[in-house]
């Protein structure tokens, strides 16, 4: 069999509990598919209340599928063959795909969106079932089959599949709106990224270097971390900023086991107001609880009343070998543990605060002129598109 036919069937996610948007999530599903598949040229994505319907050409499925397994907002999807309403043909199609599959034991699942064919789903699992057994050596087991057959009858057509795969669930990405990342070269920031994403948040990136403290490596690193995620959504905006001149004079005004504290304050005030100018609602970011001393309920208590914007902490409640287990299983891990310096690695103090006190922190922040520290870092910020193009990240 050619590829010339083939064709993945899509089926949505997490849709059932979201009557009203079903629109938009269509909508945007088959965008970033299209988007997703835009190196398959040939490809055409067609769509209907209930599916979504890749047509491969010339392509080969098995490559598609690479790349579909990771778009969110996809529940399954199989290798399947459009076939004509007809009996006959369709009884040749499922015997020519068991033959083809070559395992030992199979079970037909039909479904009938269309009732005006075929009597009943199970008339054509016999139907069909009853050919294969009748010309092959495959036995039934309709309980642990090798190789599952679905059959789905629709208003025009059918579609003969086989392999169905696990989606990557969740929500398209994008449903929900623009967040703000800030993404620095560790294990954490690009999971906390995959678990937004999921939930159909489309992401900006804010990354603070501090160059010359911190090298070009470790902003390569971040650019790399970025096009591994492209997977998931296409194409981000790195707004990468120069944090050299803030950290400096927050190390110049404050005691050393503040300075992260303040450093922290100073991310998220200008994140949010890089945020608010490119149109995200929230910030996201990589902590989780108890992590390192910047990460305990007091200090993000502290780091939360220097903005209004509410932070996203997706990994707030996780292990960090779930944390891991997640990396690994998108790709970044390998790329994360690189070891090039973090602009808070090289600040780093000997003895960070755990239980910071406000009243101390707003002392240290009337020190130092917080307004014309953040306006500086804001005029110093470089915008880096990172797309999935850049095929060296597959
Ligand atoms: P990660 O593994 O994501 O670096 P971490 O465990 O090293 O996290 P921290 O260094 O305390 O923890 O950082 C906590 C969070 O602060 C990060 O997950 C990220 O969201 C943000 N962050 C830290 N450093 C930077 C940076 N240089 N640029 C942007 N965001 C940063
Ligand atoms: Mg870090």
């Amino acid at each position: 069999m050619s590829y010339q036919n083939s064709t993945i069937v899509v089926t949505y996610g997490e849709l059932s509990t979201k009557g009203a948007n079903r629109k938009d999530f269509i909508r945007q599903l088959r965008l970033n598919i299209k988007k997703a598949l835009e190196p398959f040229e040939e490809a055409t994505v067609s769509y209907t209340y209930n599916r979504i319907y890749i047509l491969c050409k010339n392509h080969d499925p098995k490559l598609i599928s690479e790349k579909l397994k990771w778009v969110f907002g996809i529940a399954t999807f199989s290798i399947g063959y459009p076939c004509e309403l007809n009996e006959d043909k369709l009884k040749a199609l499922a015997l020519d795909l068991a033959i083809k599959e070559n395992k030992k034991t199979f079970k037909i699942e039909t479904r009938r969106r269309n009732k005006k064919f075929g009597n009943s789903s199970d008339y054509i699992n016999r139907l069909l079932a009853g050919e294969i057994l009748r010309n092959s050596e495959y036995q039934v087991d309709v309980h642990h089959p090798e190789l599952r057959i679905k059959v789905e009858i629709d208003e025009k057509q059918a579609y003969v599949m086989v392999n169905q795969q696990q989606g990557a669930k969740g929500y398209p990405v994008g449903v929900q709106g623009k967040a703000m990342l800030l993404l620095s070269g560790g294990i954490d920031s690009p999971v906390a990224a995959y678990m937004m994403m999921k939930r159909g948040v489309q992401l900006d990136c804010i990354h603070f270097a501090a160059q010359p403290y911190t090298s070009q490596n470790a902003l390569e690193k971040v650019k790399t971390l970025l096009g591994i995620l492209t997977k998931f959504q296409p194409e981000f905006k790195l707004h990468i900023v120069n944090f050299t001149p803030t950290q400096l004079e927050i190390y110049e005004k404050a005691s050393e086991s503040y300075a992260i504290t303040l450093m922290r304050r100073y991310m998220v005030r200008i994140a949010q107001k890089r945020a608010e100018q490119v149109k995200c609602k929230v910030l996201v970011s990589g902590e989780s609880l108890g992590q390192v001393a910047s990460q305990t309920m007091e200090s993000i208590d502290v780091i939360n009343r220097a903005v209004s914007m509410p932070i996203f902490r997706p990994l707030i409640g996780m292990d960090k070998n779930e944390i891991i287990r997640i990396s690994k299983e998108i790709g970044t891990y390998e790329t994360s543990i690189l070891p090039f310096e973090d602009c808070c690695t090289i600040f780093d103090p000997k003895d960070p605060v755990t239980k910071p006190k406000l009243e101390k922190v707003l002392k240290f922040e009337e020190k130092i002129e917080v307004d014309k520290w953040i306006d500086l870092s804001l005029s110093d910020i470089e915008v880096v598109k990172i797309s999935f193009q850049n095929d060296e990240f597959f």
